[in-house]
């Protein structure tokens, strides 16, 4: 068991079983012992690798989408340009390279990173270095300026602490993290206990069903929405998930392969798959949202084959079949295309942004 483990086990001991909300919040981000607080999980040796990890197309084409957002609403200046859990930076430093050369798109900007890791705020700082703007991290999405916001998260949100209930005869109970045989970390389930509001999604659940909620995101996307409400902007939210899902989907990943999420507290990546109908529901007044398209038909809409074979045309060899492995993977449908999707938010009455065309 792992020194997290040991912590979590005498806290259950002594005030009972934790919600799996409180238990998926210290992995991830105990200020000790945390899997983002202690390390760069990303990349083959590390646990696991994301969109922007995998080629530099997919940040150029997010840089070009929101960077057409921008001259579609008149080329606000200044702008902020925010991201969300920014990882190594890679995303980042694709949007601002691809996003050179729009004509006072840099000039205009401030850059804002909501980042809680220590060492992953470092990587940022070095990814960012080379563009001479430097970023302003932010503890939470309150920080975040009041100016005109071009937004985007790639595998954020799916790293946001869930609660788990779960459809009891007797009404609706809440999963907890507790101590099962053997004093060993288990799951069990609480009395059945008033809901939170989950209205948009209990007409469709029956008797065993569970059903997940994320507490913070809907006040991030609040956040976010408020600040595109009042002064313009667009926002990207990309990650795994659905409209509306069902069941368990709280996971564990270490080295590239899926593990027991109770097994090794704060060694393993924890995340759930997004409801990203929660998301829409929490858009402040004045904004709209687009319809949620699977990430290889948005690159595809984008223009990714054709930046795909350009790129091709210079690389030969093992480089040209890396490229190429690449670009389908973020694309096919058995692959990223379709587990991942794309949700935009924008000022209502704004053009529809790239990418989102019915
Ligand atoms: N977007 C990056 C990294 C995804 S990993 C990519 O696509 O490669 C998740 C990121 O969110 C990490 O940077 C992690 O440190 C950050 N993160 C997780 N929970 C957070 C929280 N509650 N507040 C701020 N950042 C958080």
């Amino acid at each position: 068991m792992s020194a997290l483990g040991a912590v979590l086990k005498r806290r259950i001991a002594a005030g009972g079983p934790i919600q799996v909300a409180e238990f998926m919040a210290e992995c991830l981000l105990h200020p000790e012992y945390g899997y983002y607080s202690t390390r760069d999980p990303l990349g083959a040796a590390g646990d696991f690798t994301t969109a922007p990890e995998i080629s530099q197309m997919f940040g150029e084409l997010v840089g070009l989408a929101l960077a057409q957002g921008w001259i579609d609403q008149g080329r606000p200046a200044p702008l902020a340009l925010a991201e969300a859990g920014p990882g190594r930076g890679t995303l980042m430093a694709d949007i601002l390279r691809a996003t050179r050369a729009v004509p006072g798109f840099h000039a205009a900007l401030s850059l804002h990173l909501v980042e809680a890791s220590p060492p992953l705020r470092r990587a940022q700082a070095a990814a960012l270095a080379p563009f001479g703007i430097t970023p302003h991290w932010h503890d939470a999405f309150s920080g975040l300026p009041d100016l005109p916001l071009f937004f985007v998260a790639n595998e954020f949100f799916d790293a946001l602490p869930i609660r788990q209930f779960i459809r009891a005869a007797a009404g609706w109970c809440e999963r907890r993290v507790g101590l099962g045989k053997g004093g060993t970390l288990a799951f069990g389930v609480g009395d059945p206990a008033a809901l939170p509001a989950l209205a948009h999604r209990l007409a469709d659940t029956r008797p065993g069903d569970m059903v997940e909620i994320c507490p913070a995101a809907p006040a991030a996307i609040h956040e976010v929405t408020a600040r595109i409400s009042a002064r313009g902007g667009l926002a990207l939210i990309i990650d795994y998930g659905d409209w509306r899902s069902l069941g368990d989907t709280l996971q564990a990943v270490r080295g590239h392969a899926p593990v027991d999420p109770l097994a090794c507290p704060g060694e393993a990546d924890l995340t759930a798959h997004v409801d990203f109908e929660a998301l829409a529901c929490a858009r402040a007044a004045g904004t709209a949202h687009s319809r949620l398209v699977p990430q290889g038909v948005w690159l595809e809409r984008l223009g990714i084959a054709e930046r795909a074979r350009r790129l091709a045309a210079g690389l030969s060899g093992v480089g040209r079949d890396s490229h190429l492995r690449a670009y389908r993977r973020l694309t096919h449908p058995e692959e990223m295309g379709t587990l991942f999707k794309v949700l935009a938010f924008h000022p209502e009455g704004a053009p529809p942004p790239a990418g989102f065309a019915p």
